[in-house]
């Protein structure tokens, strides 16, 4: 039975549960969609706008906006995803968090445009957790190395961090402040002894997606 249990595989929603009628990936509505599936967590992707507000929004682009990066919150806000929603704040994501504290958020910090925006970043995300108090509800991933250092020296002691790229061993993840490896699949299984090494240093392992 232990062993069984030990062996049960949690799923994490990748921006959300979006693949359903009337959703959009990242958005409040698909977090309500994976906290109704009752997932072990519901993964969100974050920017800073030019004038330092937090979106949840995948990639750079949004509709005619090249760089959400170089845009202001109201730009970004002023044009609806295809689905009719807006794009959401970090602090609107954190809000349905705090509404079903069973799925856990994976908060995904992306690359930004210098090592300092990163900092900021990072110091506003750990910032605005603590304020509405979700820092057990929450887990960090990042594929560079750097956003993973900064979330492990400015996060509580504790806070779980996944490195994404993929290019690193678990001990050298381990010393980066990380207490996982979050992989590709395909890379996993080409480096089938990382999954062991992760496990024997008392790390997690999670594969992507
Ligand atoms: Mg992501």
């Amino acid at each position: 039975v232990s062993v069984a249990t030990y062996a049960q595989t949690q799923v994490i929603a990748h921006r959300g549960y979006h693949a359903i009628k009337n959703s959009y990936d990242n958005t409040i509505s698909s977090l309500i969609n994976a906290q109704k599936l009752k997932v072990y967590g519901s993964e969100v992707d974050i920017h800073e706008t030019s004038d330092g507000v937090l979106i949840a929004i995948h990639g750079m682009r949004h509709r005619d906006i090249k760089n959400v990066q170089k845009a202001t919150f109201d730009e970004i806000r002023s044009l609806p995803l295809e689905n009719g929603e807006t794009v959401p704040t970090l602090e609107e994501y954190l809000i349905q968090a705090k509404k079903s504290k069973k799925t856990k958020l994976i908060i995904e910090i992306k690359d930004q445009l210098t090592p300092q925006l990163e900092t900021d970043i990072v110091q506003k995300t750990v910032d605005l957790v603590a304020k509405y108090n979700l820092q057990e509800e929450v887990e960090y991933i990042a594929f560079r190395p750097f956003v993973c250092w900064e979330i492990a020296r400015l996060a509580p002691k504790g806070t779980k961090i996944a490195y994404l790229n993929g290019d690193y061993s678990p001990q050298y993840c381990k010393g980066m402040g990380c207490a996982g490896i979050d992989y590709k699949y395909s890379r996993l299984q080409k480096k089938p002894n990382w999954i062991k090494q992760a496990h024997e240093l008392g790390m997690y392992v999670n594969a992507w997606t």
